[in-house]
């Protein structure tokens, strides 16, 4: 199977070609991401206005250039998959209507795919990884743990009740005047910095259930820095590394519960348990040694794409189709509309239902 995938939720614009053989194999043809964080950067936060505008400007080229370096053109395509949520509607209206062009023009059916299940299913792109296993996305839009049981099958077992992990770099940076976007800015600065000097918060620490929070971190760090006149360079980078402290002691415990969860639902499973992570998030080292670590002390294999398949790409939504399609799952109609709010998983939309 070849499959065009298109990705336009948040701020990049991306396209791609994937082929997915007979045994499940998963090749990249052609791959191309266009980041918008110049547009962004200087209003600290991606605005959804210039979002969807640069999508407008720039997908059809690159949709061109995807098939370029593929090698291909559509008629050597099986399908179109384009994200159609959640994300911000702009840009997901603009993505999904150009899949829906494009599939009526050719003839070919239309997959629109949730970009949360392009992240959960990567790995299997990159790996030979059979179900069920554990995720990790921690992106500046999500934080979730989520069993990944097979295709179309995912149960979130654990959500930020606030803030996303990506969003707290960013919010801690820009208050400590880091530039954006903040996670690379932190980690940067707190590497020259002391990891113990202040005791951040490790909210929900000790709990039972999955979830997560992290939107007291940065009024911890708001203080702290309050509470120090002037804020020297040494400081902020002592704050950044205190911050990361923090971050890493939460993951640890509520990571450590959810791995324990997953043994004791699967534990007469013959392989080794994995734990994959996406997002952005996981470009940070001290997160992957601190799952790496979790993982080694559980018996887990602990699983990091690419950096750039972690991010967001149109690779792993060109993939979410090519696995919807082989395992015989119907492709779309014209009439599908893009959601801007879209739970991966059956609970999490009972749960919207019941208005909580
Ligand atoms: P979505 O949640 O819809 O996927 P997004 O564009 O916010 O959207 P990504 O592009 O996957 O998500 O990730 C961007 C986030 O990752 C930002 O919040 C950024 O600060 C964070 N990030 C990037 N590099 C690092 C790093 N080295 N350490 C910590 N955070 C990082
Ligand atoms: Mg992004
Ligand atoms: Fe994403």
């Amino acid at each position: 199977l070849r499959i065009l995938g298109i990705e336009t939720s948040c701020d990049e614009t991306a396209a791609s070609v994937v082929e997915r053989d007979a045994d499940g194999r998963g090749r990249i043809l052609g791959d191309v991401v266009l980041s918008q964080m110049e547009e962004h950067s200087a209003y600290g936060g991606v605005v959804p206005e210039i979002a969807a505008r640069a999508h407008v400007d720039a997908l059809d080229t690159l949709i061109e250039e995807a098939l370029l370096r593929a090698g291909v053109t559509l008629n050597d395509i099986d399908a179109i998959a384009a994200t159609s949520g959640p994300g911000l509607i702009g840009g997901l209206l603009v993505g999904l209507m150009t899949g829906k062009a494009i599939a009526r023009a050719s003839g070919k059916p239309l997959y629109a795919i949730n970009h949360l299940e392009g992240h959960a299913l990567t790995a299997r792109l990159t790996d030979n990884l059979a179900f069920p296993y554990l995720m990790l996305l921690v992106s500046g839009g999500h934080t979730q743990l989520v069993l990944i049981k097979g295709i179309g099958d995912y149960a979130r077992w654990g959500t930020t009740i606030d803030d996303a992990l990506g969003e707290a770099f960013d919010k801690t940076a820009k208050l400590l005047g880091l530039p954006y976007p903040g996670g690379p800015a932190v980690e940067r600065a707190a590497r020259t910095g002391n990891p113990d000097r202040f005791v951040f918060p490790r909210p929900l620490v000790g709990e039972a259930r999955l979830d997560f929070s992290f939107s007291g971190l940065k009024t911890a760090v708001r203080q702290v820095a309050q509470s120090i006149e002037p804020v020297t360079e040494q400081d902020v980078c002592d704050i950044c590394a205190s911050f990361q402290t923090a971050i890493s002691r939460t993951l640890k415990d509520r990571i450590g519960r959810g791995l324990s969860r997953f043994k004791a639902e699967f534990s007469g499973q013959a392989a080794s348990p994995v734990l994959v992570v996406a997002g952005g998030v996981a470009a940070n080292q001290v997160l992957r040694s601190t799952l790496q670590q979790l993982c080694d002390s559980n018996g887990f294999r602990f699983l990091a794409p690419p950096l750039d398949l972690c991010t967001d790409n149109a690779a792993m939504i060109a993939w979410a189709g090519a696995e919807r399609m082989a395992a015989g799952l119907p492709a779309d109609g014209l009439e599908v509309a893009p959601r801007s709010r879209w739970p991966l998983d059956a609970d999490a939309q009972a749960l919207i239902g019941s208005g909580k």
